[in-house]
Formats: C-alpha cells, structure tokens, sequence
C-alpha cells in the first residue's frame, strides 16, 4: 500500500515533533463531494462542531467552503464565529440554539440559531419582536429525546396565526438514534414524524439525516443533509465496510527501547507482568493526547470490552499496548520486530492508514469521534492540501 501520508517538506518542528497529526486537506474536500453525490438531490452542508472533530475548524472550513460547501453546522456560538471568516458567503446554524445574551454573537457573525426548545422559541419570539426578520432553523423532536420541540408543539407552530410576521424559519430538521444501524425499525419510526413535520413546515427547508442517514436511501435525505463523520473518513454504519477516503494519521515518537525479563512488570500497578523476555518501546504519548487510559493492555477494570488493548503501528506490523496508558507515556510491545526495525526516534503509529481510528476507538470501548474529538494540544500538525 502507498502511504499517501509520506511527507517531503515538512518543518523540522513537525520531523521532530513528540506527536504528529497529519491531516489530509484533500481527502475531506473528497469526502464531503461523495457525501454530496450520495446525498442525491439533497444539498450536502458540512458539520464542523468541536473544532471540526478536532482537526481543526479553520482550516477544514476554508477547504470545505472552497469545495462548495455553503451551509455548516457547528455546536456553539463561539464556533460558528471562528468558523465565519473561512466561510464568508455560507449559512452557519448553530445547533444548540440561542439564549439570553449571546444575540450580538449571533447578530454580528451572521449565525443561524437553531431553536431547540420551547424556552428558545418564546425567546427567539420576543428577540424577533424587537429587532424584526432574521432567519433560524427549527429542530423537531421525533425521537431521540436530546433537542428539539416536541411534535405536537411544531406542529401547532405551523397553524399559530399569532407568531411575528418576522418569524422566518429556513429549515426545519431532526436527528436520527439508530441512524448508524440500517436495520433498526427507530428509522421508519422517525421518518414518518419526520414526513409529517416537513409537509407541515410547507415551503420551508428540510434536514434529517447526518453522516449515517445518507446511506439509508432518497427517503431520508429531504432538501439538506448533515454529514460530519464521513467527512473525516470515519466509520459512520456499523458493520459496513467504510468507504470514505482516510483523512488522518496519529503518530507518536519513540523516546526509548528498552529490554525486559520474564517475570518483571511494566507500568502503573504492575499490571501486565511479562511471560517472556521482552522488548519495549516508550512512546510519547498518554491520556493526556486522547489516547485514553482504556487502551491499556491490562489491568483496567473500566473495559470489560476484552483483555487485550489497542496496538499502534510500527514498520507496517501492529504493536501492542503493554500495561497501562499513562498521562503522558504508553509502553508498545516490540518484541516481534525484526532486529533493527526500530530505534529510539522513530515513530509509532497510533492510528491513520495502518490503523484505523474506529479500530482503536472499539479497544477502548468507544467510538472514532471520541478519539478524533480528545486529540487534545500537544500533536503538531501538518496540513496536507493536496488532492491527491
Ligand atoms: C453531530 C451531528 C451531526 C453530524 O453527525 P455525524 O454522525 O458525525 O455525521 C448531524 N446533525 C446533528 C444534529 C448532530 O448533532
């Protein structure tokens, strides 16, 4: 396999970085266009939410905006405000809605509240009331349980005669529970609220599906959908092959190798107690980076998930967790490399081409966006713009 990650021009603070982060610019453009083509006749926007899953919102914006992406997603006010000068011309909704104080935020960066609840909208109202038209998005309950107004209460929204003229909803959109598992009847169930909220918001803009709810089918993609994890090529169906180009790789330097007895243990609590002679790699990386305590290759009683850990990546052979993750340090099992196929300096893969990110996440009993969201402050990064 070509690693499409090789790096020629790199700055020495990214060669010798203790952990490296590279992020393919080009990929995701590529990911975002197969999430569009997929999506039909829908439009495709873009959801870039906690720092765009932690690969950083400003520079995967600005990709996304030039690709032709125009309609983004983001949690909070202060993102959508990050994210306004990378994508001038686009609609930025703002999926926890609006309160009390944050108007000027919202006013002055051009954000899209998305009403959330019946708190929001009697809000939203009286904001309306004072200043006049400015768009919002409105989110509808029809089963999650998490935002949204509830049903009857859209519905009744739709009939009230009462509302300001200047009420001007552009979109009205749901969430999908079970999105990821094609065969859960949750589907259908949401779908069908979901038709009957549509038809009532008649003449305004609908939004059902996220990365998940693409694959679904036409049914489930109404005039927008909202992908985010495909964009960062991961796993958005169980158990289906993941068809989105990679987009990140994860590496940490190896700070020492050192050679261990039968018998002797490694790391906090003694925990993983060495069955023959072994050899070790110590590499620069912890809890503290993401890479969570719940990797460890023994002695943690939180994962129930199995006994075995996460393994990293070295000279394209998968290296095992030994003992337990520690804050800044995790201990690779180097025992069955060749002699010489690695040395203090070099570096493991954590996850990317060779390991892929939702393969970890499941050693640790999580999920790729957790690991993609914890990445935390020390990796360096280099952007790949390349298309290919
Ligand atoms: C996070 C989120 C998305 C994107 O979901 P993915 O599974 O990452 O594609 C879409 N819509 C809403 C409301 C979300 O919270």
């Amino acid at each position: 396999m070509t690693d499409r990650f090789t790096i020629l021009d790199a700055p020495d603070e990214f060669l010798s970085a203790p952990l490296r982060l590279t992020i393919d610019l080009g990929a995701i453009a590529d990911n975002w266009r197969d999430m569009a083509r997929r999506s039909g006749r829908a439009r495709a926007s873009a959801v870039l939410k906690a720092d765009a899953y932690g690969l950083g919102i400003e520079d995967v914006g600005q990709t996304l905006y030039r690709a032709g992406a125009r309609d983004f997603f983001v949690a909070v006010p202060a993102e959508g405000a990050t994210l306004r000068p990378y994508a001038p011309e686009a609609r930025i909704f703002v999926l926890s809605g609006i309160w009390p104080g944050q108007e000027e935020t919202f006013f002055n960066n051009d954000l899209v509240p998305v009403i959330a609840s019946e708190e929001q909208l009697a809000f939203w109202m009286a904001v309306l009331t004072e200043r006049g038209p400015y768009p919002c998005a409105v989110h509808v309950d029809t089963g999650f349980n998490r935002l949204g107004l509830p049903l009857a209460a859209a519905l009744e929204l739709t009939d009230d005669v009462s509302q300001p003229t200047s009420f001007d909803p552009v979109l009205v959109m749901s969430h999908l529970a079970c999105g990821d598992t094609p065969t859960s009847p949750m589907n259908k169930a949401q779908l069908e609220k979901f038709l009957m909220v549509s038809a009532a918001f008649e003449g305004v803009e609908a939004s059902l599906s996220a990365s998940a709810g693409i694959f679904l089918g036409s049914d489930y993609h109404f005039d927008l959908t909202r992908p985010g994890i495909a964009l960062y090529g991961g796993e958005a169906v169980n158990g289906a092959k993941n068809p989105m180009r990679e987009v990140v790789k994860a590496e940490a330097r190896i700070l020492q190798i050192r050679d261990a007895k039968a018998g002797e243990s490694v790391s906090y609590g003694a925990a993983h107690v060495f069955s023959r002679d072994s050899r070790l790699a110590v590499a620069s990386v912890g809890y503290a980076d993401g890479y969570l305590r719940n990797l460890s290759g023994a002695g943690i009683p939180l994962r129930q998930t199995g006994i075995l850990g996460a393994s990293g990546v070295i000279a394209g052979r998968p290296v095992p967790v030994l003992g337990r993750v520690t804050m800044d340090l995790t201990i690779f099992d180097v025992t069955d490399l060749p002699d010489h196929a690695v040395r203090a300096g070099d570096y493991v893969e954590l996850f990317g081409p060779a390991m892929q990110v939702d393969d970890v996440a499941r050693a640790a009993g999580t999920i790729g966006y957790e690991m993609l969201t914890g990445l935390g402050l020390r990796y360096e990064r280099l952007y790949l713009s390349s298309v290919d």
